[in-house]
């Protein structure tokens, strides 16, 4: 019985209230208690929050899911967030062998391996025939219009596409069986210079598409490779030939187009911050930043002028977003667990105005006529960039 009521009492304490000091009361309910421990500073806000902001987080855990035989894919787009106006993506799983069908679409595909193996392929319009296989952390990018296919190599995988605009839609790329399901058969058979009757056991699955489907594991990648006279120009980065920027609370890593050409339209910072560390003050001169949270816990408050912000609390499967020019930190707000995040932007170049390098790189007497701050403040800023401080 004793046990029961500590367990009982355990479990009141656990459950989030919205107090702040004197302010705020308890609440009793209906209440939604998961979502609250998930969100402790919507709950109750730092007393800085002020003013009205749209919402800047949605989860993958929150998206619809499409199961296929094959696998599976959710999207976060504008319809699911409406401020990510630039951004949408897609997290998808392929079984071992499975394929994302060959396909094309109008958006630019950036992706990054959550785990797993891939084998991708592509050709470009010059006719240069691309085919790589990716690990986990490694990248790929595919320009607009540019066809490709995905598929899962001997353990399966599961990764995130970017695309560079919200608006795009996973159910509406341009998939070869839907082609050729509506396309005249003469016309397939002119096309290919063979007969009507070459044609008659396209697939009629769901739609008359594949989309995602069980294929066979296929062999080594030289044994798939189709010999081309064409130059070498890669569709994918590999995580091993990315430098770190290392400071004192934790490590960046950029990619964009200065080292990676072929995402000429999307640049991206994968951002390490050990526990109780700080993506330090800045904003982005470029353009809108859209956000994955890969592992961890993180708070973020974002600054809008007009003596408006509001904070976000994100974990594991999140997206954030962080409209154009406005201020931000990212705080791993756990003692023990690393958090780790992508910062995507569209935009050719990763851009970051540091608060901190700003106020070093200037007549120090205009900083301190506003802010009236003192030496202390003054020697502690670094005029080198230092993303990540604890
Ligand atoms: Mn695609
Ligand atoms: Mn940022």
């Amino acid at each position: 019985m004793q046990t029961q009521r500590n367990s009982k009492k355990k479990e009141q304490d656990s459950i989030p209230q919205p107090i702040r000091g004197n302010d705020g009361f308890e609440d009793r309910g209906p209440r939604n208690v998961l979502l609250d421990q998930q969100n402790p500073d919507l709950l109750v806000p730092p007393a800085t929050d002020h003013g009205t902001l749209p919402n800047m987080k949605f989860s993958f855990s929150m998206a619809h899911n499409r199961l296929q035989e094959g696998g599976w894919a959710r999207q976060v787009t504008i319809r699911e967030l409406p401020i990510s106006k630039e951004i949408a993506a897609v997290n998808m799983c392929l079984k071992p062998g499975a394929l994302r069908e060959m396909h094309w679409h109008k958006e630019a595909e950036w992706a990054y391996m959550l785990w797993g193996r891939a084998r991708l392929s592509s050709v470009d319009q010059n006719g240069q025939n691309f085919l790589d296989d990716v690990g986990p952390h490694d990248m790929w990018n595919f320009p607009a219009g540019i066809p490709h296919s995905i598929q899962g190599l001997e353990e399966g995988c599961e990764f995130l596409l970017i695309f560079d605009d919200g608006n795009f839609s996973e159910d509406s790329t341009f998939l070869i069986t839907d082609w050729f399901n509506y396309t005249p058969k003469h016309i397939l058979a002119k096309n290919f210079g063979v007969s009507e009757s070459d044609f008659s056991e396209l697939p009629t699955d769901v739609d008359h598409t594949r989309y995602i489907f069980q294929g066979e594991i296929p062999g080594p990648l030289s044994s798939d490779e189709v010999p081309n006279k064409l130059g070498e120009r890669s569709f994918t980065y590999h995580i091993s030939d990315l430098k770190p920027l290392k400071t004192s609370g934790g490590t960046v890593r950029i990619i964009d187009s200065t080292i990676f050409p072929a995402a000429s339209t999307i640049a991206v910072g994968i951002v390490d911050v050990e526990p109780g560390g700080l993506r330090e003050l800045h904003w982005h001169p470029n353009t809108d930043e859209w956000q994955y949270y890969l592992e961890g816990n993180g708070r973020m408050t974002v600054f809008a002028s007009e003596h408006t912000a509001r904070t976000f609390n994100y974990s594991a499967g999140d997206v954030g977003v962080v409209p154009f020019a406005m201020g931000h930190y990212v705080e791993n707000t756990s003692d023990d667990t690393p958090l780790r995040f992508l910062e995507v932007f569209r935009s050719p170049h990763f851009q970051d105005v540091s608060l901190n390098q700003w106020m070093a790189l200037i007549p120090p007497e205009l900083v301190k006529e506003h802010l009236d701050v003192g030496d202390k403040v003054m020697k502690s800023l670094r005029k080198e960039k230092w993303p990540l401080v604890k």
